[in-house]
């Protein structure tokens, strides 16, 4: 069913500081594997104190970080991508163990985050200065420099590859970098936290801290963290980047999604129907680039039979994997019910599945395929962040477009078509800040930058790839005249 080695005795999850790992002081949480329901593991959380001593001592390893060659930072990362390489077995199991998602999932999270990490390598060969003769003997210059200690929050549904669009990139950048994984899989940050030490990186740089809400707020407001950054819930994206926009801290905030896909007749049905499947079902529809919302123009009844198909045979356990926490298969079951009460049909139904065996007590729901579902209705509207798509029925491109451009998200939107003039027009026209043309999630591949618009996103820039770099650092001017002699200008 599936080879999952779930851990064999209770993993004790603590804080990352100082190069050592300690026990936070706050209260203890077990950490409930979604597989089995069994609990795996636990952690207690981080009380302000517990905070405020490991900024404190990330911020001590800052001078002499900042001071490192950038040669020499990078070099470091070298060694972790091969650490990274050297466990990707044992990370991929701890992942799925406490995530949920098929073994499969978890490696191509690793190997996503492993592809941000090489960008991060060539910063060192990118333009991180600049020199120019602007006036006659008078030459103005950028460096790029660190800000000093940096938080960044991150989400349950990628325990591994959403921490690794920013731990690469900031440190290499010389900051030091406080994280706080998220509470529901806090076990992941052991491995990579054990990597970057086993590479060689000094104490302070890299610092962990475990816990929920309490935990983030005494890192917003602590003085010396200097900028915020944050994947997660729109809800909590906003609180975040108000509290830390209030405190005079930069911050870069990604939220939820709801991803539309607009499926014209002349799609491929085979290309439509795995590329929509797979988009909706992968990472059990929990991750914030999933298909939601399919917008079917015209008669597309072909490539919604394909789409069936595939979703029908994505089994439980071995091709799609658990749903988070129990409550959350409870409001997934509850949105079925009240899209249907809404005049929804079910073309294919996933509620009350379960894999059995040693997985009976885990939590789970198959693929399920919701039809003439009304726009603006809460199935249509609403992240449900599970493998649940609601079909839209369109007439044409123009009530399709009023849709997707209806919605209050922009993180992605895809088309489907064989047309290539329709295809540029709808990836001008959408409310999207990463489109798909025949791709079902389309992530963009680096330097190309992750980020969307809109309430997928609050603040300026990308997380990752070349536009990250501003976020992580500062451009400092400087402007020098040696040649004293030299003719007078509107400079001298
Ligand atoms: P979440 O917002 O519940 O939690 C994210 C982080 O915020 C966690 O570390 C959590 O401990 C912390 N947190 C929770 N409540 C808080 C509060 N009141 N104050 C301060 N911090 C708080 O999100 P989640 O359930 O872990 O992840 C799923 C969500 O993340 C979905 O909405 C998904 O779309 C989104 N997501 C977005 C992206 C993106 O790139 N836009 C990527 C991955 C996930």
């Amino acid at each position: 069913m599936t080879s999952i080695r779930l851990p064999s005795e209770h993993i004790n999850c603590q804080n990352f500081v100082q190069g050592k790992w300690i026990p936070a002081t706050g209260a203890e949480e077990f950490v409930i594997s979604p597989l089995t329901g069994q609990t795996i593991g636990l952690f207690h959380h981080s009380t302000s104190n517990d905070v405020d001593l490991a900024v404190t001592r990330a911020q001590e390893a800052f001078p002499k970080w900042k001071s490192t060659p950038i040669k020499e930072r990078t070099q470091i990362m070298f060694k972790f991508r091969e650490l990274l390489y050297e466990r990707i077995e044992e990370i991929s199991h701890l992942i799925s163990s406490e995530n949920g998602k098929t073994l499969g999932e978890s490696k191509a999270g690793i190997l996503k985050g492993i592809e941000v990490l090489e960008f991060a390598l060539s910063i060192q060969n990118l333009d991180l200065g600049g020199r120019m003769e602007v006036s006659r003997g008078v030459f103005c210059e950028y460096r790029r420099r660190p800000l000093g200690v940096v938080a960044s929050i991150t989400p349950f549904n990628f325990p591994a590859m959403v921490p690794m669009w920013t731990i690469p990139i900031a440190i290499t950048l010389g900051n030091c970098y406080v994280w706080k994984p998220s509470e529901k899989t806090p076990l992941t940050s052991m491995a990579i936290a054990n990597c970057l030490k086993d590479a060689g990186l000094p104490d302070g740089v890299l610092t962990v801290v475990q816990g929920g809400a309490e935990t983030v707020n005494a890192l917003i407001d602590n003085k010396d963290v200097k900028a915020v950054g944050f994947v997660g819930s729109t809800k909590v994206a906003k609180i975040v980047y108000s509290r830390a926009s209030q405190n005079g801290k930069r911050a870069l905030c990604l939220g939820g999604a709801k991803n539309h896909i607009v499926l014209l007749p002349d799609a491929d049905p085979a290309i439509a129907g795995q590329g929509i499947a797979d988009s909706f079902t992968g990472c059990a529809g929990q991750r914030c680039m999933a298909a939601s919302v399919l917008l079917a123009v015209g008669n597309v009844e072909a490539q919604i039979q394909k789409i069936k198909e595939r979703a029908e045979a994505t089994t439980l356990c071995d091709k799609m994997g658990a749903i988070i926490t129990a409550e959350q298969v409870s409001f997934l079951n509850e949105a079925i019910d009240k899209a249907l009460a809404e005049g929804a049909t079910l073309l294919l139904d996933g509620r009350n599945q379960n894999p059995g065996g040693d997985f009976a007590d885990g939590h789970w729901i198959g693929p399920t395929i919701l039809d003439n579902v009304k726009p603006g209705s809460f199935a249509a509207t609403v992240e449900l962040f599970g493998p649940v798509m609601s079909i839209v029925r369109c007439q044409n491109i123009t009530e399709a477009m009023a849709v997707e451009n209806d919605n209050e998200y922009g993180n992605a939107c895809s088309v489907f078509t064989s047309n290539g003039a329709m295809a540029e027009m709808i990836a001008n026209m959408a409310n999207a800040g990463m489109v798909g043309i025949n791709i079902g999630v389309p992530v963009p591949r680096e330097p190309f930058s992750f980020g969307g618009v809109n309430d997928s996103k609050f603040g300026h820039g990308d997380i990752t790839g070349l536009h990250s770099l501003d976020f992580w650092s500062d451009v400092k001017k400087i402007t020098t005249k040696w040649q004293m002699q030299s003719d007078a200008n509107w400079m001298s």
